[in-house]
């Protein structure tokens, strides 16, 4: 027996498997530093600071 499949995949039936792999949208959250919206648990990338420190340089864009 070759390991290949019997029939075709329906278009309905192949649409319905990937009517499940859409990503889910990202979380955002303000932050209290700069009042932008940046990822939760990560260094804000606009203003570099984590829970009321600065850890990164940010380059302020123009
Ligand atoms: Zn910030």
């Amino acid at each position: 027996m070759v390991p290949l499949p019997k029939r075709k995949v329906s278009k309905a039936r192949r649409n319905n498997r990937r009517a499940h792999h859409a990503l889910p949208p990202i979380h955002l959250v303000e932050c209290p530093h700069c009042h932008q919206k940046r990822r939760p648990h990560t260094v804000c990338p606009h203003c570099g600071y984590y829970k009321d420190e600065q850890v990164i340089e940010v380059e302020p864009e123009e």
